[in-house]
Order: structure tokens, then C-alpha cells, then sequence
């Protein structure tokens, strides 16, 4: 990794250095930047608003791993949600899981 980080104000023709750090990593990246290189986070916006992609570490279409890493909550909490809907709520979590399998695209390979 060559090293980009300048002091605050120091950046080049006196103007603010175009980066920040990463919310969740505290990385320097580029203030622009959609997606921290270092924790591989999506930035930029609302969640809502960026593509959710499965997970290839997933226990079966890496849905719940994708949506955990997306919402930065526990996997397990959300495989439990999946399957209590499923049982309880006439196989909504089964639908709504195989659903957004569909509709997830695989994570860009790196
Ligand atoms: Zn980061």
C-alpha cells in the first residue's frame, strides 16, 4: 500500500486533501469514494441505495451473511428472523430469503 495520507490542510495547492476516514474502519479514503478499499464498506448514501450483494461466506446463498454485512448486524439475528417468519408467519421468511436470493447479485470478484 503506497502511502496517500497528508496532514489535514496540507493537501495539494493549499486546497483540503480530498479525504476522510472511513466510518467504520478509520482508514483514510477518498472523500468521493463509494466503497472503503480497506474494509471493503459501502459508503456512499443510504443503504437503502446501494446494491446488496450476497455473501460467498453464507451458510447457504449467503443472503442473511450479505444483508449482515450491509446493515453491520449479527448474521445469526437474522437467520433466526428468516426462520421464525417461516414458521410462524406461513413461510413469509422462505419466500422473502429466496426472494432476495434472487435479486442480490454475487459480490464483484475482488
Ligand atoms: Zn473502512
Amino acid at each position: 500500500m503506497s502511502q496517500l495520507w497528508s496532514p489535514p490542510g496540507v493537501g495539494p495547492g493549499g486546497q483540503a486533501p480530498q479525504e476522510k476516514s472511513c466510518p467504520y474502519c478509520l482508514e483514510q479514503i477518498r472523500a468521493d469514494a463509494m466503497r472503503c478499499r480497506h474494509c471493503r464498506t459501502w459508503l456512499k448514501g443510504n443503504p437503502l441505495q446501494n446494491e446488496w450483494y450476497r455473501s460467498s461466506e453464507g451458510m447457504i446463498a449467503g443472503v442473511c451473511q450479505g444483508l449482515a454485512d450491509q446493515f453491520r448486524v449479527s448474521p445469526t439475528l437474522l437467520r433466526l428472523f428468516f426462520v421464525l417468519t417461516t414458521l410462524f408467519a406461513l413461510g413469509t421468511g422462505l419466500v422473502l430469503y429466496i426472494a432476495l436470493w434472487f435479486i442480490m447479485p454475487r459480490p464483484p470478484a475482488e
